[in-house]
């Protein structure tokens, strides 16, 4: 579930989340529990026309903390990319990122 500060009538803010399953708490504006924020999981269904196990056109949502995901999920999960890979994706984007910000000035 996330706790969220209303901003204006119509925008809000997610400051929170609070686990689905354990009911733990993680807000941001407490730094003992940010990073456990950072590694919440969140699951959303949208189940289409054909859906014969939830109603077409709901939207359901699921949020667990790390521990509940790796207790509920981890037999499911599947590794489809390993951390260096992560990170030469995000080092080849910034360096073009870089390379067209150097192009811009010349
Ligand atoms: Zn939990």
């Amino acid at each position: 579930m996330h706790i969220v500060r209303v901003i204006e009538q119509d925008q809000f803010k997610i400051v929170g989340k609070i686990c689905d399953r354990c009911h733990r708490e993680a807000r941001e504006v407490d730094a003992g529990t940010l990073l456990e924020l950072q590694e919440f999981v969140t699951i959303t269904v949208e189940p289409g026309y054909g859906a014969e196990h939830f109603r077409d056109g709901e939207v359901l949502r699921a949020d667990f903390c790390e521990r509940c995901a790796n207790a509920l999920l981890a037999r499911y999960l599947r590794l489809v990319a390993r951390p260096e890979q992560i990170w030469a994706h995000l080092s080849s984007r910034l360096l073009t990122v870089e390379l067209g910000d150097s192009r811009a000035k010349d």
